[in-house]
């Protein structure tokens, strides 16, 4: 990444020769996905982060493909860059939206899907894997669903890449994928967007025509670089090696073994990095603030959404009541995680619960 921020600054759109390096990196760059993905080159575009993704996977297609209905079909635990992009497009743009619901494990059924599917319906929107949960949907099935009905579908691979074997970006069925560089030890402020062709989204940044045409503004060469090479790194034979973290995760589950414990969606189907679970009667922000106060950081529901005292709207549609969606805790283990780290977890956690039960 430092090149670009000391001898290649040069914007990509400039013709005079440090601009023409940059832009051939960035070329190359969208090439080096392409490879990863499986893909065209013109079917990557890079963005800022997956809030940007899927603000233009969603908003950017129900408007282009308005002429042919304004019904759109999401999830009750996709995140909020998720609902609230169907939201807006309900209260300003006329747009219909059908929630599905989830099992208690938070997992879409293929069946109601398919159900909820009207002649009017343009877009579907499942993510991958819930950041909250770390539930796994059966997004290749849902996908199948809407090919089958000729439905253009998104996902949200946000929390999936870099930790479930990908073999290419079509294994999803999607004809839009939406992803960031820092679930997977990229920089933060990075993403990309699969685009299948021929769809062309509507922009939703205006200016210039960068990215042919799909997302306006100078690129953020140091975030491409570092994207690319975290996705070349990191994705195709996953970070989050589930060899390596699930015995991590599967002690922290222990946890469950204490009193008023509960363990949130069995390991069998969720990501191997992710172990949550609520403890009814503690509110989260309290028992976070107490566990940092011992050195753990762990996190409750989206760390966009931390710091409220609102439940978590994932865990109420697991149909949990709003005091154990209140006390969410999620424990996410990474590469250089161990297991004295998890012993210390294991150490503390029940005199943290007795403090605050305490208090
Ligand atoms: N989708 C999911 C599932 C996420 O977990 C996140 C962030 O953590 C996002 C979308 C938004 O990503 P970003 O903050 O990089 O824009």
């Amino acid at each position: 990444m430092l090149p670009f921020l000391d001898d290649f600054y040069g914007n990509p759109s400039s013709i005079h020769s440090i601009g023409r390096k940059v832009r051939a990196f960035l070329d190359d760059s969208r090439e080096r996905v392409a490879d990863v993905w499986k893909c065209k080159a013109s079917e990557v575009v890079f963005t800022s982060g997956a809030t940007e993704s899927i603000n233009l996977a969603i908003c950017g297609t129900a408007r282009v493909l308005k002429p042919y209905g304004r019904h759109i079909i999401t999830s009750a635990v996709e995140h909020h860059a998720v609902l609230r992009s169907v939201e807006y497009l309900v209260n300003n743009e006329g747009f219909e939206k059908t929630i599905l619901p989830v099992d208690v494990d938070g997992r879409v059924d293929p069946l109601d899907l398919e159900n909820a599917i009207q002649d009017n319906t343009i877009l579907v929107s499942i993510m991958a894997a819930n950041n909250e949960t770390g539930t796994i949907q059966p997004i290749a099935e849902l996908g199948a669903v809407c090919h089958r009905l000729r439905v253009c579908f998104h996902t949200d691979a946000v929390q999936w890449f870099g930790k479930e074997p990908f073999d290419n970006i079509h294994q999803f069925n999607a004809d839009l994928v939406s992803i960031c560089g820092h679930k997977f030890y990229g920089p933060k402020g990075s993403g990309a967007l699969f685009i299948r062709s021929p769809l062309l989204p509507d922009p939703i940044l205006f200016g210039g025509s960068h990215e042919n045409e799909r997302r306006a503004g100078t690129e953020n060469m140091a975030a491409v670089a570092g994207f690319v090479l975290a996705l070349e790194s990191f994705v195709s034979s996953p970070v989050f090696d589930r060899c390596l973290l699930e015995p991590l995760t599967k002690r922290l589950s222990s946890l469950c073994s204490l009193s008023g414990v509960n363990l949130v969606c069995p390991l069998a189907k969720r990501l191997a990095n992710t172990c949550s679970m609520t403890v009814p009667g503690i509110d989260s922000v309290t028992l976070l603030a107490s566990l940092d106060l011992n050195g753990i950081c762990a996190s409750a529901g989206s760390a966009c959404s931390a710091g409220s005292l609102n439940p978590s709207h994932v865990l109420s549609s697991l149909g949990m009541s709003s005091n154990e969606a209140n006390s969410l805790v999620r424990f996410s283990v990474g590469r250089e995680t161990t297991e004295d780290e998890i012993e210390q977890v294991l150490a503390l956690f029940p005199a943290t619960l007795d403090q605050i039960r305490r208090d």
